[in-house]
């Protein structure tokens, strides 16, 4: 309860009652992307009382358990039994059991299977409820020194080249920070595909062993990350940062980034001379992203 002391104890007890394990859920349990001690209070808890736990790997799982002393029964579910395995959890959970759902590392559903038993019992009404807790790319994210408040999660690319040079294509122009997982021995060719697509300038920040004693956060770019790895071999699981394009970027890309703002409107009044001056100054305003006032503003100075 101590470290609950800030609440008061009506929330208190909410959430002891919350922390009571109900059968025929299934609970998504984040563990430790490395470091042990970032096992939380209540995943110790939920892990210690379901019925049974299910696992992306159940040796590794174990070990993880048993530095625990949990000895809750574990069931594999990982990428190549999820069909016919889910299909078993989710009937077990309909009779009433209680499941917790761990992967190897971090919160369960991000770049594993979890999501597909997510979606499974969503469709057969069976409860879900998160224990949140580690996941890489938000501990990666945070570190990186890049901008937080806009970021979009890309995964693994694909191991396919045309398929992960088609995908980086489509980010050539994404404005948010870029979360990207990578595992060592594909690193130096994704980093000459982030060369390729985004350029040598572009910040990138490379967070690797996260949380664990060779902790390691990189703030470079796309160039001085290519440069670093010629030299270093890569070591443990990787999050890569990137930075997104400037917005800038854009203005500079479009037929009209010379003209001025009544410039840009008479352009369409000359185009179209059927037109009204509202309708421009709306096209105008839509096609800068800015305010029709301003627009408006410029056009009668
Ligand atoms: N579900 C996990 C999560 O919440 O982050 C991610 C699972 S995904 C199969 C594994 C990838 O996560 C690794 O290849 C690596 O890119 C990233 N990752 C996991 N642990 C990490 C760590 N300690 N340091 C850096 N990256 C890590």
């Amino acid at each position: 309860m101590s470290s609950i002391k800030n609440l008061d104890y009506e929330a208190a007890m909410e959430n002891t009652e919350k922390n009571q394990i109900v059968g025929g859920t299934l609970y998504l349990v984040a563990t430790p992307i490395g470091n042990l001690e970032d096992l939380s209070a209540r995943a110790l808890k939920i892990l210690s009382g379901v019925d049974f736990v299910a696992a992306e790997d159940t040796r590794n799982s174990a070990k993880l358990l048993s530095c625990f002393d949990i000895h809750t029964p574990l069931i594999s579910y990982f990428e190549h039994n999820k069909r016919m395995r889910g299909e078993e959890i989710a009937s077990k959970l309909l009779k009433g059991q209680s499941c917790a759902l761990i992967t190897d590392a971090g919160t369960p559903a991000i770049s594993d299977p979890g999501e597909d038993l997510v979606r499974l019992c969503g469709e057969k009404g069976i409860p879900v409820i998160s224990v949140p807790g580690c996941c890489a790319a938000i501990t990666a994210l945070t570190l990186s020194g890049l901008p937080t408040g806009r970021f979009c999660f890309e995964g693994f690319l694909s191991t396919v080249k045309n398929e992960r040079r088609e995908r980086l294509e489509t980010l050539r122009t994404e404005e948010r920070t870029m979360i990207l997982y990578e595992a060592p021995h594909k690193l130096r060719n994704t980093l000459d595909d982030l060369l390729e697509t985004f350029g040598a300038e572009r910040k990138l920040s490379l967070c690797r062993e996260l949380t664990k004693r060779n902790e390691e956060t990189m703030r470079t770019t796309v160039g001085g990350a290519v440069e670093y790895y010629k030299e270093n071999n890569p070591r443990g699981e990787y999050v890569l940062i990137l930075e997104g394009r400037d917005p800038k970027e854009r203005q500079n890309e479009v037929w009209w980034a010379e003209l001025s703002i009544p410039e840009h409107v008479q352009h369409y009044l000359d185009a179209d001379p059927s037109m009204k001056r509202l309708d421009a100054v709306k096209l105008v305003a839509k096609e800068r992203g800015v305010g029709r006032n301003e627009v408006y503003d410029a056009v009668m100075k």
